[in-house]
């Protein structure tokens, strides 16, 4: 019978306050860190972002296999490090786990690494609909545990808040639990499906169509029922003396609008149900839900009233289209003036066509925000304020994996990062539990110095090339974290007047 270990045989992982002891050959409660031979390893590939060579030479996006390094400075100028992979130093009284130097364009810039451990963090996520997937503020849930709520309704999005403190800490222990898988498993573009209190099952992967309700959604809307009259008046104006655009939003009429009215567009007597706006705009026409424009209703007829027997006239023709052109009819009013349904004629098939032509495809987005403050700061410099304040003195650009994270007015350092824009599988999580992120500070040397950096850590960028497990081409919409353009030294250099 095998002996259990004694915490004597094991070593103490320190990377975050769990404080594992893993044996020889185990890996810790976060399977990031592993007891190989006595040593305390990173699992996970320190990972570098490739940039394309200037001879023309192609990176493939993900590597599988770490070239050699050659110790060609060139190519270093071509690497950036990100901290995927790179560990942790928590608490962080000690300097982060990679503090390199490179030079870019003649300047000497120092990029400092480190995955952090973040208790309170969150994702937000846009999920491109028109359905009503739930009240505002319901509970969005995930294998039963709130993990989030539903927030604003933008403009054709859904959004949703997931995560945050007191969802990660705030709650019951398998709340917490859940609610950090559910943000590990979305920021890492996996499928996660929520179920809303009281409204729709989604199945989200950040950069995928939604699944609302076992129905994968196909569109964007092209804009609110009055956005789109704008847009299509006059391609609709010869075919139709009246096009009402159904929109739980703002439904429009197109005889009554401004765009109508500025074509000559006579009034046809229309009546719709709803609160009136401004001419041609109409809010409230129905109950919010799956139907036509995100609303309720299945036969858009339910929104007209008696049209007004002293302008209507018999053979009037009425077009009636949701936002997304997915669902349309056309109708022709009889001698009583009630409308009675047509084939659409050939040339309105091609302006509701245009219509979804012009949607975009329906997407779910997925954005992580986390505060970089407390200890993590202290990996990077003595005094940690002074990082903030290089941060939005923008001394100092954060990245996460590479990735532009969008700075947070205000104070402390908060970010968001679109994940789909970061190297696969760039999130970790840790029991306590929290998500662990990375993020990457990159300034001028002696802008580091200032803040009180840790100069004695800074090694030279080829070092830290050589124990990268994983190399990924860059994308070219991510700016390169060291061009001088994103700082505002070399802004200040460009304005004569500075
Ligand atoms: S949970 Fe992971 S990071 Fe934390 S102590 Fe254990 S092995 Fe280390």
């Amino acid at each position: 019978m095998s002996e259990t270990p004694k915490p004597a045989d094991k070593i103490r992982c320190d990377a975050c306050p769990v404080m594992c002891y893993i044996a020889e050959g185990k890996t810790g409660a976060c399977d990031r860190y592993a007891n190989e031979g006595g040593n305390l390893v990173r699992v996970d590939p320190f990972t570098i972002v490739e940039r394309a060579r200037e001879d023309g030479g192609k990176l493939v996006r993900f590597m599988d296999k770490p070239e050699e390094w050659s110790g060609d400075l060139v190519h270093a100028d071509s690497a950036f490090i990100t901290a995927v992979g790179a560990g942790t130093t928590y608490p962080d009284y000690k300097p982060a786990p990679f503090i390199v130097s490179s030079e870019h364009d003649g300047v000497d810039m120092v990029t400092v690494v480190t995955e952090g451990i973040f208790s309170y963090c969150g994702v937000k996520v846009k999920i491109d609909t028109d359905r009503h997937l739930g009240e505002e503020r319901s509970v969005v849930r995930c294998e039963g545990e709130a993990v989030g709520h539903v927030t604003t309704g933008e403009y054709g999005s859904q959004m949703l808040s997931l995560g945050g403190v007191n969802h990660l800490t705030g709650g019951s222990k398998k709340e917490g639990r859940v609610t950090c898988d559910t943000l590990l498993k979305l920021s890492n573009c996996e499928p996660v499906e929520l179920t809303i209190d009281e409204g729709s099952t989604v199945i989200v992967e950040a950069g995928k169509a939604p699944i609302i309700d076992g129905r994968h959604e196909e569109y964007m809307r092209v804009g609110c029922g009055s956005a789109t009259i704008g847009m299509f008046a006059k391609q609709w104006f010869d075919h139709v003396d009246d096009v009402v655009v159904v929109d739980d939003h703002i439904t429009g009429v197109l005889s009554e609008h401004q765009a109508g009215k500025v074509l000559g567009a006579k009034d046809t007597g229309i009546k719709i149900k709803g609160r009136r706006s401004t001419p041609g705009r109409y809010f409230q026409v129905a109950e919010p839900g799956s139907g036509w424009g995100g609303t309720d209703i299945s036969d858009p007829l339910t929104i007209l009233g008696d049209f007004n027997p002293k302008i209507a006239w018999p053979g009037l023709r009425l077009l009636m289209v949701s936002t997304t052109g997915e669902q349309h009819a056309y109708f022709e009013l009889d001698e009583d003036l009630k409308p009675v349904a047509r084939e659409l004629p050939e040339a309105l098939v091609q302006s509701v066509e245009r219509i979804q032509e012009n949607c975009e495809p329906a997407m779910s987005s997925v954005l992580f925000m986390g505060g970089a403050g407390g200890s993590l700061r202290a990996g990077v410099t003595e005094n940690p304020v002074k990082l903030t304040r290089s941060v939005k003195d923008l001394l100092t650009v954060v990245t996460c994996g590479g990735a532009p994270a969008y700075v947070w007015p205000g104070g402390g350092i908060t970010v968001m990062v679109d994940v789909t824009r970061m190297p696969a599988m760039s999130f970790g999580y840790v029991p306590t539990p929290a998500l662990v992120a990375p993020i990457e500070f990159t300034m001028r040397r002696e802008d580091y110095e200032r803040l009180g950096g840790h100069m004695s850590a800074i090694v030279p960028i080829g070092d830290a090339v050589e124990q990268a497990g994983r190399r990924v081409g860059a994308r070219e919409d991510n700016p390169w974290p060291t061009a001088t353009h994103l700082y505002s030294w070399a802004k200040q250099k460009k304005d004569p007047a500075a």
